[in-house]
């Protein structure tokens, strides 16, 4: 039975993480077909919200015809006589978490990137229009953070009116994490965590510093303290940042307890300034994904909005799959475009100086942030669409990662005169070394730590599961 009556379908937290598949679905709005979309909160005052009033700007549902994929804008505008505009960020992130409540309604992402899919089945069962969801949202935005008083809710689904308030909606965005920029990680004794996306990724936690944005770049530090203050058993909460253990890498022993905690285990150990042996876990929305590129020893960006293939041939939504789900990929890293912006953007690895590629897009909107004597050693895609082309470019503009190649070329070529004289004596070769190497073996999971394996032959297949093999 539905929680609410007047509801055609099911409202609850057992339906947070469902995926809808396209062969399932009535409609999609926003995702990645549809160039403009978003979701913004705008605290107000009083006397200018009308308490549950929803409007719909265009088609309501009812009217979009099945399968297509079309515009969306939704609009939060909130009152309460304790509510300020620092609390924007929190109302807005809570869209995500309770439009998932809905049966058969799946939300994606954040801001400017939205993508939601309804059911077919949902639909079927009188899920048609904004009105419900709009009825859903109000309810739980009163229910679960009474420190609103008052709130209207405003579909839009009118292409030429989403394109009209875009713009003011980016621009939202941009002042709200430009007032979180210039506070350091060393300023605080605190730091907050998030949950929210365990529905979708359940170990995967992040830790918002001052200088390390939520990888969705929805929140910052700041709405962190602000979230944390106002409902203190939610989803965010504070993290007493603890002892420093390692300033390069940005490891803390209060991070590293919550961490273990939250993930039930799974995750003991994060390093918040780099992609490599403990990088900071990756959910699912995030905004763009690090990637190690081997060949030039560096690192390309790609955000979700790229419609291309990256410089190594891989698109943003295979580099995703092999980074989200609440893991530490070595070299795979999910981030926030605010992110880039901060001086601990990967500065246990070089930072911006082993950053080789990115799409002009975001290359764009991170430019004065990127340090002037780099910016134009970097490849954008229309600098180089392949890794040959990419190590051209680098060696042409002198990246400052052609000096690792020379530096590890030398001891490449003694190991290789060593491997030889070994192999020649029958000697088995290591083929891995490891920090922390994962096995699994008969339901066990085995942790060889610092290890080096030796094999005379190395074999590697594809593992099908057992659940595409039954299909
Ligand atoms: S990406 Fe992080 S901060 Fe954003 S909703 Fe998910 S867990 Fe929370």
């Amino acid at each position: 039975m539905s929680m609410f009556k007047d509801i055609p379908v099911d409202v609850g937290v057992i339906y947070e993480g469902e995926r809808i598949r396209r062969n399932d679905m009535q409609v999609e709005l926003g995702g990645p077909t549809v160039k403009e979309k978003f979701e913004l909160a705008k605290v107000k005052p009083m006397d200018e919200i009308e308490d549950g009033k929803i409007t719909i700007i265009g088609p309501d549902i009812k009217d979009l015809k099945e399968g297509g994929a079309y515009a969306l804008g939704i609009l939060v505008e909130a009152a309460g006589a304790t509510l300020d505009q620092g609390l924007e960020g929190v109302i807005e992130r809570r869209i995500h978490g309770y439009l998932n409540y809905i049966e058969g309604f799946m939300h994606l992402n954040q801001r400017y990137d939205i993508w939601i899919r309804l059911s077919k089945k949902s639909f079927q069962k009188g899920l048609n229009s904004f009105e419900s969801i709009g009825k859903v949202l109000y309810r739980l935005f009163k229910s679960e953070l009474p420190i609103i008083e008052k709130v209207q809710i405003t579909f839009i689904t009118d292409p030429a009116k989403v394109a009209e308030l875009y713009p003011n909606a980016m621009q939202d965005y941009e002042s709200r994490d430009a007032k979180a920029r210039g506070l350091k990680d060393e300023d605080v004794d605190k730091f907050y965590g998030c949950t929210l996306c365990q529905s979708f990724a359940p170990t995967h936690v992040c830790v918002i510093t001052p200088q390390r944005y939520s990888n969705c770049g929805a929140i910052s530090w700041f709405d962190g303290k602000a979230s944390a203050n106002v409902d203190p058993k939610g989803p965010v909460f504070a993290i007493d940042r603890g002892e420093l253990i390692n300033a390069e890498k940005g490891e803390f022993s209060g991070v590293n307890e919550v961490v273990k905690k939250r993930t039930m285990g799974e995750v003991t150990q994060v390093w918040l300034y780099t992609a490599f042996d403990h990088p900071h876990t990756s959910c699912g929305c995030f905004e763009a994904v690090a990637f190690y590129i081997p060949e030039v020893d560096g690192f390309g960006v790609v955000n979700r909005s790229f419609k291309g293939v990256s410089v190594n041939g891989l698109s943003f939504s295979t580099l995703a799959d092999s980074t989200a789900g609440g893991r530490q990929i070595d070299g795979f890293h999910g981030m926030s475009i605010e992110y880039m912006r901060s001086k601990k953007f990967l500065s246990a690895d070089g930072g911006w100086n082993r950053i080789v590629w990115l799409p002009k897009e975001v290359k764009e909107r991170v430019k004065d942030f990127i340090p002037k004597d780099v910016i134009d050693k970097i490849a954008t895609e229309e600098n180089a669409t392949g890794v040959d082309a990419l190590k051209s470019f680098l060696k042409d503009k002198n990246h400052p990662v052609v000096a690792r190649w020379a530096a590890e070329e030398a001891p490449a070529a003694e190991a290789e005169a060593l491997e030889v004289k070994e192999e020649a004596a029958g000697t088995m070769m290591p083929v891995a070394t490891a920090a922390s190497l994962p096995i699994m073996a008969g339901g066990f999971k085995i942790i060889l730590k610092d290890a080096k394996i030796y094999a005379n032959k190395v074999i590697i297949t594809t593992v099908k599961s057992e659940k595409s093999e039954k299909r």
